[in-house]
């Protein structure tokens, strides 16, 4: 077979091969960034191990580069990981401050419908790739029908009847049976969901419930306006 002949000669295929060249100089710059953005030196997930390859000491996987872990870092793996560890590390501290689980525990009677809000914490969080900032919500439903799993839903200042309408907010509603619906009022920027950004679980073990949210930065949306950044970018 002749391979000097396949995409990218000059002999027809030219296009293909000038895609893929972006494609990968993208990728390069992405790359690039993300190693301008991120400090490996200061992640303490990041190994690298003796035969030259690195390993996410958090998700136990090995990755042939860094921009491969670096992408790792951003995946639901990784992420979904860091929250259970995050989650961890906050039971173990609340057991040292003598924090007993099974007291605070709902009373329900039968014939009450609802039983309250759960509790609830809110970590900001940065995004150490993209630098974007955000929440991370975790909420506690020990009393949870079995079967349910809480739902997210966004509403606009509008169409909220608590507050008076603000158009710089937005609202974040979560419900899950038998629990009170409550609300998180928080800026009314764009939410990236793109690649997992924005993600949900519920831990049907500890009946802890995640939702993370990274708000654009106005960069992506300026770029999220120029498909593919164009060969005409900025260029190393
Ligand atoms: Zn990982």
């Amino acid at each position: 077979m002749d391979y000097q002949n396949r995409a990218g000669s000059k002999f027809g295929g030219g296009g293909v091969a000038s895609q893929s060249a972006t494609n990968a100089d993208r990728r390069e710059r992405l790359r690039k960034l993300a190693l301008e953005t991120i400090d490996l030196d200061k992640d303490p997930y990041f190994f690298k191990n003796h035969v030259g390859s690195f390993e996410c000491r958090l998700c136990l996987t090995v990755h042939q580069n860094d921009g491969s872990y670096l992408a790792h870092t951003q995946g639901r793996k990784h992420q979904t990981n860091l929250a259970r560890r995050a989650a961890r590390e906050q039971k173990e501290g609340r057991d040292r401050e003598g924090f007993m689980p099974g007291v605070q525990g709902v009373q329900v009677k039968k014939n009450v419908v609802k039983i309250g809000r759960p509790g609830y914490k809110i970590t900001k969080i940065r995004d150490p790739l993209t630098r974007q900032v955000g929440m991370l919500y975790q909420l506690m439903y020990p009393e949870i029908t079995p079967g349910i799993t809480p739902r997210v839903r966004f509403m606009s200042a509008y169409e909220q009847k608590v507050d008076d309408p603000d158009k710089t907010f937005q609202y974040m509603l979560v419900a899950a049976e038998p629990y009170e619906t409550c609300g998180f009022k928080l800026q009314a920027r764009e939410i990236d969901r793109k690649d997992d950004r924005f993600w949900t679980w519920f831990d049907e073990d500890t009946k802890e419930f995640y939702i993370q949210i990274l708000f654009k930065t106005e960069r992506d949306e300026r770029y999220s306006n120029v498909p593919g950044l164009g060969p005409s970018g900025p260029r190393k």
